[in-house]
């Protein structure tokens, strides 16, 4: 799923703001503390570090915002030809009619119909990638070459989150803290999101539903890690997660309760692992995929729910071009 913008969204306002808080109470000690003393230079290259600190994470909730406040727009724009099509119009012309409908299409996208999967690149210069693109995903995953990876090392914790309905998928906005380090890179979990059925398959075979947890590292570079979901028992964390679905789209439910992340994993940790995009528009590529070979357990009541608000939201599968895929022993 869904749009880089999309990707970026995370973390309730409310602990942003509690984090600048405690930033600026941090800037005011380090700075105020040592003045006057011979640990003023020291004090001095701290506050400026954390001002570096500051000014990046005040980057960081502007483009939140900003992401925001587009899809905003995008559903607006979405609702306003749906009003239109019902044949309550009141002052548009059909010329303005017809600029609105080119506009829509020009920002939207679905899973099916003329402005589904086929037709990404061309909706969008922007996405052209969608079309254009060598290295896209999903993948149907097969003829990995079976070598030694080094594990995934996961250090996921006990975290706040809040559940957005972004009108693509159901995303859980993770608050921060949780991570996972490969090959020499540590990334932080931002946020998880659920495909049905899922985008991946292995084989040829696919899943009830796939999560992604989609991970960020400090030079803005994502992996994802798939977590397959088949139908089972009922999972304790995904309940959580739809006792606390919004009502409106794009109107976030923040609880007032943790979920401890690690529940989303498997025991087993064996994974595949090859390089692709993400799965919804503008297509960017660069994405590191790691794919859990277990599938976890949810049950056939809470699929059932969620497909009562997505029957159907998985991209279909890529042309693999003769990608490398590793997979572990
Ligand atoms: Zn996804």
């Amino acid at each position: 799923m869904p749009s880089v913008a999309d990707w970026n969204v995370f973390m309730d306002s409310g602990s942003r703001k509690t984090s600048s808080l405690v930033f600026s109470l941090f800037y005011f000690c380090a700075a105020g503390a040592f003045a006057d003393t011979d640990k003023a230079a020291g004090a001095v290259a701290r506050a400026a570090e954390l001002a570096a600190i500051r000014a990046k994470h005040d980057k960081l909730e502007r483009e939140v915002a900003a992401t925001l406040r587009l899809r905003q727009e995008e559903l607006r724009k979405e609702r306003g030809v749906k009003t239109s099509d019902s044949g309550f119009r009141d002052t548009g012309s059909n010329a303005s009619y017809g600029a609105k409908t080119h506009l829509q299409h020009a920002s939207h996208w679905a899973y099916e119909g003329e402005t589904g999967p086929t037709r990404w690149g061309k909706l969008n210069p922007a996405w052209a990638k969608c079309d254009s693109g060598t290295r896209q995903s999903p993948i149907d995953i097969r003829d990995g070459i079976q070598v030694d990876l080094e594990p995934v090392a996961f250090d996921y914790k006990m975290s706040s989150f809040n559940v957005l309905d972004n009108g693509h998928t159901i995303q859980v906005n993770v608050g921060a803290g949780n991570r996972i380090t490969l090959t020499g890179r540590t990334y932080e979990l931002v946020q998880f999101h659920f495909h049905r059925p899922s985008e991946e398959k292995v084989d040829g075979r696919g899943f009830e539903m796939v999560a992604h947890l989609v991970h960020k590292d400090d030079e803005g570079r994502i992996a994802v890690v798939a977590v397959l979901i088949e139908s089972g028992n009922p999972h304790g964390l995904i309940q959580t997660v739809w006792n606390n679905l919004p009502l409106e789209k794009l109107d976030p439910l923040v609880p007032g309760i943790s979920f401890d992340v690690n529940q989303l994993l498997p025991q087993r940790r064996e994974y595949y692992t090859y390089m692709g995009s993400l799965t919804t528009p503008p297509c960017n590529e660069g994405v590191l995929w790691i794919v859990l070979k277990e599938p976890i357990q949810v049950s056939r009541q809470q699929i059932a729910i969620f497909a009562r608000l997505y029957s159907m939201n998985a991209r279909p599968v890529q042309a693999s071009s003769g990608r490398l895929i590793k997979e572990s022993n």
